[in-house]
């Protein structure tokens, strides 16, 4: 609804003076309102999404669908990712992982420059960063039915599941980790 259209009803509810001189401008329903508000914010929505800003630049994990096409947001039945992923504490880590908002070296460098805790992998080869825990860091493995020569920052939700089935540990805080066990 516009919002000339919600002061004028708001007017006519608050305002008993100038019922008179409300005059319908539309014999659209308020369904068709509501349906013409809710695809204007996801609109809106959808054209924010693409910006880098948005995504706080290269940080956001984009996913596609099974046709090639980006995972856009929405957030009838759930929003767009949510509904494909299970319980908390694998929601958590991919929620982590999609944003870069983990407890990984890449993290602390990002946020924390002046910890003295080293940003350096445990495998001791690099920086942990999101692309090496996805691509190649030997302490994590593949996940089933891919193989090696596959192994890749994942492209869809179905295979950054099973990544994260595979690999308890990923983007997980270490505490959790042992709680798990
Ligand atoms: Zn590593």
């Amino acid at each position: 609804m516009e919002i000339r259209d919600h002061v004028a009803v708001h007017d006519y509810c608050t305002r008993p003076q100038i019922r008179q001189e409300l005059r319908p401008v539309s014999n659209a329903t308020l369904d068709h309102w509501r349906k013409r508000a809710t695809r204007s914010a996801l609109d809106a929505w959808t054209s924010e999404f693409y910006k880098s800003s948005y995504q706080s630049n290269s940080n956001f994990l984009k996913l596609c669908k099974e046709d090639g096409q980006f995972l856009e947001p929405k957030y009838a039945n759930g929003g767009t990712w949510l509904p494909h992923l299970s319980d908390t504490r694998s929601t958590s880590r991919a929620v982590r992982a999609i944003l870069k908002h983990t407890p990984i070296g890449e993290y602390r460098l990002r946020f924390h420059p002046k910890s003295t805790e080293s940003p350096i992998c445990g495998c001791g080869r690099v920086v942990e960063t999101r692309y090496h825990i996805f691509q190649n860091c030997p302490l994590y493995k593949e996940a089933p039915s891919i193989v090696r020569s596959e192994r890749r920052v994942p492209r869809d939700l179905e295979t950054l599941k099973r990544f994260l089935d595979a690999n308890p540990a990923a983007f997980a805080f270490k505490t959790n980790v042992i709680d798990a066990g």
